[in-house]
C-alpha cells in the first residue's frame, strides 16, 4: 500500500498524457520534414512497404531473404538522402521521456512481473510527500540536520539511542508492527524525530500522514458533521485510517470532548486491529492521557505503544 485516493490512477493519466503530447510533438516534426522534404517521406514509404512484404513473405512461409537486400539498399538511399537534407536523422524516431520505460512508468522484464521504472518511483515519492502535508516541514526535519553537540554527555546519550530506535523503527517498518508515543516536555525533540521517520519513510514510497492532533480532530469532526459532504474532507478522513503511518502531533493540546475521545480510541483500534502503525507525541503523562482521554484509550496505547520519553535541552532555541 502506498498511494492513496485515486493517486495511483492519477499517476497513470500522466503518463498517458506525457505519451499523447511526444506523439504529437514527434507528428508535428514529422510533417514539418517531410513537407519540406518530400523524397524522404517517399524513402520512408518504401521501407515501410518492404517490411511490410517480408512480414507478409515470413507470414505465408516464403523467403523472407530477398528482401534483406532491398531493405538494405532503400536504407542506404534513406541515408543519403537525410544528409543531402541536412536534417536530424533520429526526426521520425519516436520521442520518450523516459528512454528507461518508455513513458509507460512501469519496466517489462522477460523472467518476471513488471517493475516500477525509477522515474515512476520518483513521481510516487513526490506525490507521497504532497499528500503528507509535510513538504514545508521535512525540508528542516529529517536525519541529515540533526545535531548531537547541543546536549550534555547524560541526554546525548539518553537521545542517541532515541535516535537509534527510531532508525531501527524505519528499518523494520514493513516487518515488525510497531507504535511510538513520544513523551516529553517541549522542544525535546518529539516532532522532530517524527519528522525523521517520516522523511525516510516517505523516501522508501510509504503513505504517511502527519497532522496535529487539533487539525486531526478539527478535520474528523468537519467530515462527521458537516452538512456538506465535502468530497476532501471525506477523503482525508480516509487516509487517516488507512495510510501506512499515521502520526498525531501534540496531543492533549486540542479542546478535549467526547466525540475526541471517542474518535481517538477508533483511529488507535481500528489500525491497530490492520496493524498500521501510529506515531504520537504528547506533553502528557501517561497518567493524564488516562484521565483526560479514557481509560480504554490508555490501555490501548500502554498495551501496544513504545513509549520514547525524551528530555534534554529545548531543541527549538539549538537547532
Ligand atoms: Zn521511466
Amino acid at each position: 500500500m502506498a498511494l492513496q485516493n485515486g493517486a495511483f490512477e492519477r499517476l497513470q493519466e500522466e503518463y498517458s498524457s506525457i505519451r499523447i503530447e511526444n506523439e504529437r510533438i514527434r507528428d508535428e516534426r514529422l510533417k514539418k520534414v517531410y513537407s519540406e522534404h518530400p523524397e524522404l517521406k517517399e524513402s520512408d514509404q518504401k521501407i515501410m512497404d518492404i517490411l511490410t512484404e517480408k512480414a507478409l513473405a515470413a507470414l505465408k512461409g516464403n523467403d523472407e531473404a530477398a528482401y534483406t537486400d532491398k531493405l538494405a539498399q532503400a536504407r542506404a538511399e534513406r541515408e543519403t538522402l537525410i544528409k543531402a537534407a541536412g536534417v536530424d536523422p533520429a526526426y521520425a524516431d519516436r520521442i520518450y521521456t523516459c528512454p528507461y520505460c518508455k513513458d509507460t512508468g512501469f519496466i517489462v522484464k522477460s523472467d518476471g512481473p513488471a517493475e516500477k521504472c525509477k522515474c515512476f518511483r520518483k513521481r510516487e515519492s513526490e506525490i507521497l510527500l504532497e499528500q503528507s502535508g509535510m513538504a514545508a516541514l521535512l525540508k528542516n526535519n529529517n536525519f541529515s540536520v540533526m545535531r548531537t553537540d547541543v546536549f550534555d554527555e547524560e541526554t546525548k546519550d539518553h537521545f542517541v539511542k532515541a535516535v537509534e530506535y527510531c532508525r531501527g523503527f524505519i528499518d523494520t517498518f514493513d516487518t515488525d508492527y510497531r507504535n511510538i508515543l513520544f513523551c516529553g516536555t517541549v522542544g525535546t525533540g518529539k516532532s522532530f524525530l517524527s519528522c525523521c521517520i517520516a522523511s525516510d519513510l516517505i523516501a522508501t514510497y510509504h503513505s504517511v500522514v502527519y497532522m496535529s492532533a487539533k487539525t486531526l480532530f478539527d478535520t474528523l469532526a468537519e467530515a462527521q458533521f458537516s452538512k456538506e459532504k465535502l468530497p476532501d474532507v471525506a477523503a482525508v478522513r480516509e487516509r487517516i485510517y488507512d495510510c501506512d503511518l499515521l502520526i498525531v502531533d501534540d496531543l492533549g493540546t486540542e479542546m478535549t470532548n467526547s466525540f475526541v475521545g471517542t474518535e481517538l480510541f477508533s483511529i488507535i483500534t481500528e489500525r491497530y486491529n490492520s496493524r498500521r502503525s501510529v506515531i504520537i507525541s504528547t506533553n502528557l503523562e501517561l497518567a493524564q492521557l488516562r484521565d483526560r482521554y479514557s481509560d480504554r484509550v490508555f490501555s490501548r496505547i500502554t498495551g501496544s505503544y513504545d513509549v520514547l520519553r525524551l528530555y534534554g535541552p529545548d531543541l527549538r532555541s539549538v537547532l
